[in-house]
């Protein structure tokens, strides 16, 4: 969006009357509140666990924290914090799709890409209009499902033991009906890849109408190729992006939605735009802008990610061909105990997915870090951990539905 046609109303275009009328409908699915990794990552850590206390590996964050650039450009920032700097709010959109050659009104800046991810479910499924997801998956879309009483078809990964990739044709054939199907590639937990062919069998088979959501949260840290050319070929497609992985972003906030403006303009009246920091504006621009930065951490990453599945090969474990900075790992028992032994060890890992009970998801930290992971895995391992149990649910976070998700 340029500053010259700014609407104060929309971030692609939506008309200030419009906008009343939706937000009047959509303000109570607005109120609900938006489930996060980080909601459900610090919901199974046992209560004294602060994340500044033993290694956390269990979140999906990037320890390496916002790049030098990054930082430097929140700090020149700081003193503009009195101001609003609303055209800061635009140039981040116009900055990706000037990169990504997008019209900067399918780009849609929010505070990470959990609000999209939420609003897009909100939207688009209804009780007659289920929300189809892979299993195991990132649950976040089937708890904004739950919300709207949208049914939630779980469809299996197919063939779990190789390439784990989502099953687009059993997706597909799941619902007459869908309102959103999820495809999160690569896909949180297993950082698995699902193929272009694939993706595009999703795209062109979907009904008419049906929103196919595709998370590229951790796009950057693979070697899949992304799937915005089909928000510039105008498809039933939103593809949400964060910094909150490969650019080590997640506590300062920034991601975007992009999708045909006409789409992303029904997510607009469910909340978001307003939020945005200008320090995280900045930082994000900065991220964007350093051409190094993509290929330099997918390198550091994936290679400590490497080194540790070839490791746990080398010791008889399996775990999934990961492309990211998480993988899972078949523990061959309960996985439940052995996350209660590792915290007992101050090492933090996690969750678990009621489909796959003995995998446990890993994600990938510091050199160091994983040199402490291994000692404290081998460890465990090769002793008795039967009747361990995780510590209960946090209490700041019990609220949150778990059992829907289990
Ligand atoms: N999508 C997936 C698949 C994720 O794993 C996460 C976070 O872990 C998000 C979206 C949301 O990230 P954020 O709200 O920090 O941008």
């Amino acid at each position: 969006m340029s500053n010259s046609n700014f609407d104060p109303s929309a971030c692609s275009g939506l008309s200030r009357r419009n906008f009343m009328r939706i937000a009047a409908a959509t303000s109570a699915l607005a109120s609900i509140p938006v489930l996060t990794e980080a909601h459900m990552a610090f919901a199974q850590r046992p209560k004294f666990a602060a994340s500044n206390r033993g290694i956390h590996i269990d979140a999906n964050e990037n320890p390496l924290g916002p790049s030098q650039a990054a930082r430097d450009a929140i700090a020149a920032m700081i003193p503009k914090g009195g101001r609003y700097l609303m055209d800061a709010q635009f140039e981040i959109n116009d900055t990706f799709a000037k990169i990504e050659g997008l019209d900067p009104n399918s780009v849609c800046a929010y505070a990470g890409s959990s609000e999209p991810l939420h609003y897009t479910v909100l939207a688009y499924t209804s009780k007659d209009k289920p929300l189809v997801v892979a299993d195991p998956g990132y649950e976040a879309p089937m708890y904004a499902a739950k919300a709207v009483g949208a049914p939630v078809i779980k469809v299996p990964l197919k063939d779990p033991k190789g390439a784990a990739s989502h099953d687009v044709k059993a997706m597909l054939a799941a619902s007459a009906t869908p309102g959103v199907i999820y495809i999160c590639n690569p896909n949180n937990p297993t950082g698995t890849v699902t193929s272009p062919a694939d993706i595009d069998y999703v795209v062109q088979n979907a009904p008419k109408g049906t929103i196919v959501l595709i998370d590229e949260a951790y796009i950057h840290l693979s070697d899949a190729p992304s799937s915005l050319h089909y928000v510039k070929e105008g498809k039933d497609v939103i593809v949400l992006r964060t910094f909150s992985k490969l650019y080590g972003m997640a506590g300062i906030r920034m991601g975007y939605a992009i999708g045909r403006p006409d789409l992303i303009d029904k997510l607009v009246p469910l909340g978001g735009q307003n939020s945005l920091a200008i320090t995280a504006l900045a930082a994000a621009k900065a991220s964007l802008l350093d051409a190094d930065l993509v290929p330099t951490r997918k390198k550091i990453i994936g290679d400590i990610r490497t080194e540790n599945l070839a490791w746990l090969k080398s010791e008889g474990w399996e775990a999934t061909p990961s492309q990211t900075n998480c993988f899972m790992l078949d523990v061959k028992r309960p996985g439940g105990e052995v996350l209660a032994a590792m915290a007992k060890k101050d090492i933090y890992i996690g969750r678990i997915w009621p489909a796959w009970p003995t995998h446990v998801r890993i994600t990938v930290g510091t050199k160091d870090e994983m040199a402490a992971f291994r000692k404290a895995f081998k460890e465990v391992m090769s002793s008795s951990t039967a009747g361990l149990v995780p510590e209960p649910l946090h209490e700041r976070i019990r609220e949150t539905p778990f059992s829907y998700l289990s």
